[in-house]
């Protein structure tokens, strides 16, 4: 059974952006009869809200985008690297961006805890950019120096937990999928199939983000967007004609790499 999720972030509004990637992630299992879940990702405990991931599924429904099934939310569930390799690490984020860490070879006994990922690039077919090599660049940092569980342990278990076979999303996360599909391999789980939708970005060449309010669903909304509306902006940016949701038919091969900028000011007028 192809079943893909719905997997967002409750610490800021759901934007065009998001909308892609949700409507994509959707259209790939609902063309082929396919299951489609929704998963809050709400490990990032000092800011993610309740009321916005309540909000967060009225405009999904709002959108047209329904799901068979919500999956325990991510604050709720348990994450072990057992079975993984794994080193601790006292850098901060900047060493480690830096390159400057040197704790995977140190013995040490306490920090964060980072997956030992092994070296060399990666081979993956993106179903809609084609064959990808890509090296998995630094170990992720899977539980943080206070024990909380990091997005890509996460992201990783509960794909294979729910039974996740197509993941779909913005292409923003093409870069860490490298070292995902290592953890999939590393945990012998099925690796699921990727499919990364264009980013979106500002006029000032940023990714949509809160600095972009106009672009949020709410404010769309306020400005007298139907969904359909949405829809006709949104699905040539899949590479398919102007239109509904319902009547869409997602064919990865013709999704464009993107990204594209969104002009706030140009689009809340439907
Ligand atoms: N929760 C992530 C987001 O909102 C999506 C992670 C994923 O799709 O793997 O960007």
């Amino acid at each position: 059974m192809i079943t893909s999720r719905l997997a967002p972030t409750p610490s800021g509004q759901l934007h065009l952006g998001n909308a892609l990637a949700f409507g994509a992630a959707w259209l790939s299992a609902r063309n082929v009869g396919g299951r489609v879940l929704l998963r809050i990702e709400d490990l990032d405990r000092g800011r993610a809200r309740h009321e916005i991931a309540q909000r967060q599924r009225e405009e999904l429904q709002w959108l047209g985008l329904d799901w068979d099934a919500e999956t325990p939310a991510q604050s709720t569930r348990q994450y072990s690297t057992e079975g993984v390799p794994t080193y601790r690490c006292t850098c901060n984020r900047k060493t480690r961006l830096a390159g400057a860490c040197a704790c995977r070879d140190a013995g040490l006994t306490a920090g964060a805890v980072r997956f030992r990922c092994p070296p060399g690039e990666v081979c993956f077919g993106d179903r809609a950019r084609g064959p990808q090599v890509l090296a998995p660049g630094d170990d992720p940092v899977l539980v943080s120096a206070d024990g909380d569980p990091a997005y890509p342990l996460a992201v990783v278990l509960d794909d294979a937990r729910d039974g996740v076979t197509e993941v779909v999303r913005g292409a923003d996360l093409l870069d860490a999928t490298p070292a995902q599909i290592r953890l999939h391999e590393a945990l012998s789980l099925p690796v699921p199939t990727y499919l990364h939708v264009p980013l979106l970005l500002g006029p000032d060449g940023r990714k949509l983000s809160k600095s972009h309010g106009s672009t949020e669903l709410g404010a769309l909304r306020a400005a007298g967007w139907s969904p359909d509306d949405v829809w006709t902006t949104l699905l040539p940016l899949l590479g398919l004609p102007a239109g509904g949701l319902r009547d869409a038919r997602l064919e990865p091969s013709r999704v464009p790499c993107g990204p594209f900028v969104i002009d706030a000011n140009a689009v809340v007028q439907p």
